[in-house]
């Protein structure tokens, strides 16, 4: 989020705040609670200083003095009015707000509370005002007629509050650690499984299974990025990597290196030779079209089936063979 928008989310939690204050002070009077009066005077003063921390881009300060001061007006008329009113409540949802916080400004790169200091400083706060209010009792005893408004008001905010952001921060991992497995997986150009996933999928697979490996390798690619550029070899790889997705549909494919495609054939598909062969001539049977460019693009690829006792590595470098058999062979090509 650009630091605009957060100052004019700022900006509108900061009015509604002080809205409520002004409320809560009425509220106040009219139950004659003097104290809480008064002390709504310097929390109005807090919040207007705070368009102007606001406006002044220090944000920083404007949290930190924000954060401490609803800490304290909570504990404070916790003190005053006992926990019928349920302003502790809102000490719940103070650490939650605190780690968004930081978790916020170490999106953004920028400075922030330390929501960890900040939590102590609200949990001791907490058990002293509730605390003393279990020991002495509410240092004003008012009629309770209003509380259960009060009661019922703050604890859905608060719970409420906190189911929002229990869900917000569980997507939020989610979503990451979805982002990090594309990366860590996936291969960003093509799409395709990277070689991290090849290989560690290979690991996995069934030694006596009748599977067959296929390393593909597209025909003089450094002339193809020599002639028409970088942009439009990448565009070739990407071509080349969709048809391999949409002609081996049963198979694992990955983008092994550079140029170079390990294809993983189950042991379901009856004919490897024909699917590679039908990859090939597909392949080559359409030029890629790069920027008013008609690009002609042929592979060249090598198939060995797994033997009795046979490591993956040695099962790669059978199919790799076969493939630069293919290469000095004349290309374009399928040896098995
Ligand atoms: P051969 O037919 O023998 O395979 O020859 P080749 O030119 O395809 O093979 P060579 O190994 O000589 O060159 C491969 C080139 O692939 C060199 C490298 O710059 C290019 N390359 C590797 N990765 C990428 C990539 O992600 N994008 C682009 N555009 N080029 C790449
Ligand atoms: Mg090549
Ligand atoms: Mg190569």
């Amino acid at each position: 989020m650009e630091e605009r928008r957060i100052r004019k989310i700022a900006f509108g939690i900061n009015t509604v705040i002080l809205a409520m204050v002004f409320g809560l002070m009425a509220f106040f009077k009219l139950c004659d609670v003097g104290f809480l009066v008064y002390f709504s005077i310097p929390t109005s003063f807090i919040y207007i200083v705070g368009y102007f921390l606001i406006a002044k881009h220090k944000m920083l300060m404007y949290v930190r003095m924000v954060f401490s001061w609803l800490t304290l007006y909570m504990c404070v008329t916790t003190v005053c009015l006992g926990y019928a009113y349920g302003f502790h409540l809102y000490c719940f949802s103070m650490i939650p707000i605190s780690f968004i916080t930081e978790y916020m400004a170490y999106k953004m790169h920028t400075n922030s509370i330390k929501a960890m200091y900040f939590s102590v400083g609200v949990t001791v706060l907490y058990l002293l005002s509730t605390g003393y209010v279990a020991y002495f009792g509410a240092v004003y005893q008012r009629d309770q007629k209003y509380a259960a408004v009060f009661w019922l008001f703050n604890a859905v905010t608060v719970l409420g509050f906190l189911t929002f952001y229990t869900n917000y921060l569980v997507r939020t991992i989610i979503n990451s650690e979805e982002k990090l497995r594309q990366i860590a997986l996936y291969d960003r150009l093509t799409g395709l499984y990277n070689r991290h996933y090849m290989t560690g999928f290979l690991g996995k697979t069934e030694e006596e299974s009748r599977a067959h490996l296929a390393m593909a390798d597209i025909d003089d690619f450094k002339k193809i990025n020599d002639i028409y550029g970088h942009n439009a070899g990448d565009h070739v790889l990407k071509t080349v990597s969709e048809k391999m997705k949409s002609c081996c549909g049963s198979c694992t494919v990955s983008r092994w290196g550079g140029e170079e495609f390990l294809i993983f054939i189950p042991a379901s598909e009856t004919d490897p030779e024909g699917l590679i062969e039908g990859l090939r001539s597909s392949i080559a049977s359409e030029n890629v079209c790069y920027d008013g460019s008609e690009i002609a693009v042929t592979i060249t690829a090598g198939i060995a089936s797994r033997q009795q006792g046979q490591s993956i590595d040695k099962w790669i470098q059978s199919a790799d063979s076969r493939l630069y058999e293919g290469k000095h062979s004349g290309k374009n090509r399928v040896v098995v």
